[in-house]
C-alpha cells in the first residue's frame, strides 16, 4: 500500500507519519518512512538545490521540472520497489503538495503540473490523509522551526489560508483515496484518527 500525509507547512505530518510508522511496526508489520522533496539520494539531492539558497535562484516552471525530477527518481528507486514487495509505503508529502505548491503559490501552474505528472509519475497513492489545521497555528509552529528549510515565501497568513483551502478542494476532487482528519487535535487524539484510517483501508 502507498499512503501519503499533506497539509500545509506545520500541520504535523512528520510528527504523525512517524507515530504511524511504530504503530504499524508494533503491529509486525514493516512500513517504509519517506519524504517529499526526497526520498532518495538524488531527490535529496535536488531538494538541497531548491529549498536551500536563494528563493528566487528558480522560477516555478523550472522548479516543477526539478521536484518531477526528484519525484520520479524516488519512485523508480524506493516507492515502486517496497509497494511492488508488498511493502506499506507512508511518504511525507507526495505529488498533491505539487498540486498546491508550484501549482496554486508560486505559479497558476496547475494544467502543466497534471500533464506532467501523466507523463512522468502516473502514480496516485492508495490512501492520502489530510491534516486540515488551523492557518494561524500551522504559522506559528513552522515559524519556529526556521532554519529547517522552511520557505520565506510560504510564510503569510494569507497564503497558509489559501493553501489550506486549496488542500480541501483537492481532498474533494481525489475523494476516493482522501481521509482529513482534523490536525488542531491533541497528536495522540490525531495518531489514533491516523491508524484508524490506515487500518481500514489496509482491510
Ligand atoms: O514538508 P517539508 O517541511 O519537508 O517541506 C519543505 C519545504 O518545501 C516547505 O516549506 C514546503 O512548503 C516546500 N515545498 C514546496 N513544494 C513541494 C513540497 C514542499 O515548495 N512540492
Amino acid at each position: 500500500m502507498f499512503l501519503t500525509f499533506e497539509g500545509i507547512d506545520g500541520s504535523g505530518k512528520s510528527t504523525q507519519c512517524k507515530r504511524l510508522a511504530e504503530a504499524l511496526s508494533a503491529r509486525g508489520l514493516e512500513p517504509v518512512l519517506t519524504r517529499e522533496p526526497g526520498g532518495s539520494k538524488g531527490a535529496e539531492e535536488i531538494r538541497a538545490l531548491v529549498l536551500e539558497g536563494d528563493p528566487d535562484r528558480w522560477s516555478a516552471e523550472t522548479e516543477l521540472l526539478l521536484f518531477t525530477a526528484a519525484r520520479r527518481d524516488h519512485l523508480e528507486r524506493l516507492i515502486a520497489p517496497s509497494v511492488d514487495a508488498g511493502k506499506i509505503v507512508i511518504c511525507d508529502r507526495f505529488a498533491d503538495s505539487t498540486r498546491m505548491y508550484q501549482g496554486l503559490s508560486r505559479g497558476d501552474l496547475r494544467a502543466t503540473v497534471d500533464e506532467l505528472h501523466a507523463l512522468m509519475i502516473g502514480r496516485e497513492p492508495d490512501l492520502t490523509i489530510l491534516l486540515d489545521m488551523d492557518p494561524e497555528i500551522g504559522l506559528a509552529r513552522a515559524k519556529g522551526r526556521q532554519g529547517h528549510e522552511e520557505r520565506f515565501e510560504d510564510m503569510g497568513l494569507e497564503l497558509q489560508q489559501k493553501m489550506r483551502a486549496g488542500f480541501l478542494a483537492l481532498a474533494d476532487e481525489f475523494s476516493d483515496r482522501f481521509v482529513v482528519i482534523n490536525g488542531n487535535q491533541s497528536a495522540d487524539q490525531v495518531a489514533e484518527e491516523v491508524l484508524a484510517a490506515t487500518l481500514k483501508a489496509l482491510a
